[in-house]
């Protein structure tokens, strides 16, 4: 895989749907520095995006997927990718797997999340958009999402805020039980 950084600084890859709140939650977490483009046609983007946080670590932004006009022939070489980097990504210490609270996984989700049942990468799933549900609403909706998928789950709104702390905390908490590891 060419253009991928060859240092070895821990990666935490973004994953999810078109049109999740992926380019909103990335630009969220790294404050003002816009290095996170918000799209304004979902499935725009197609490459991986390493974004170098603080000199310390990338988040990588992986091409949103399930974008029903892409033609088959794109969804496969996306497919290849995304394989190859998902179980050969030598730095890459866990994925940020995105939901909208509104949908189920589909196929395409659980095709990405099965890649990695060949290499047991800590992964958490993120259920974007919760300011539109109830707080009952929401709470029974992450713990729903928890047994389906069998992962840990974090509420996230970007328009609220909400979940921004917990989902930094976890990165973190990933990145220092990694930094031995990796140096
Ligand atoms: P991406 O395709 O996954 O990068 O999705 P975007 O970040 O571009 O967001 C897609 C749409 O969802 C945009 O219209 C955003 O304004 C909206 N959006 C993103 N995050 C939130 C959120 O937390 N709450 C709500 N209500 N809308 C959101």
């Amino acid at each position: 895989m060419n253009q991928t950084p060859k240092d070895r600084r821990p990666q935490i890859a973004f994953a999810g749907r078109s049109n999740v709140g992926k380019s909103t939650l990335l630009n969220r977490l790294v404050g003002r520095k816009k290095v996170a483009k918000v799209s304004a046609t979902p499935g725009k983007t197609r490459a991986l995006n390493f974004f170098l946080i603080n000199e310390s670590f990338y988040f990588v932004d992986l091409p949103g997927y399930g974008f029903a006009k892409v033609p088959r022939k794109v969804r496969e070489e996306w497919g290849r990718l995304m394989e190859q980097y998902l179980n050969e990504g030598p730095s890459l210490i866990g994925l940020i797997f995105l939901l909208d609270c509104r949908r189920d996984p589909n196929e395409d989700d659980l095709q990405l999340l099965g890649w990695l049942s060949h290499r047991k990468l800590p992964t958490m799933v993120v259920v974007t958009k919760m300011d539109k549900l109830s707080r009952n609403k929401a709470n029974q909706r992450l713990k729903q999402v928890e047994k389906e998928l069998g992962l840990p789950a974090i509420g996230f709104s970007s328009t609220t805020g909400i979940g921004k702390k917990e989902l930094m905390g976890a990165i973190f908490d990933l990145i220092e039980e990694n930094s031995q590891a990796l140096t």
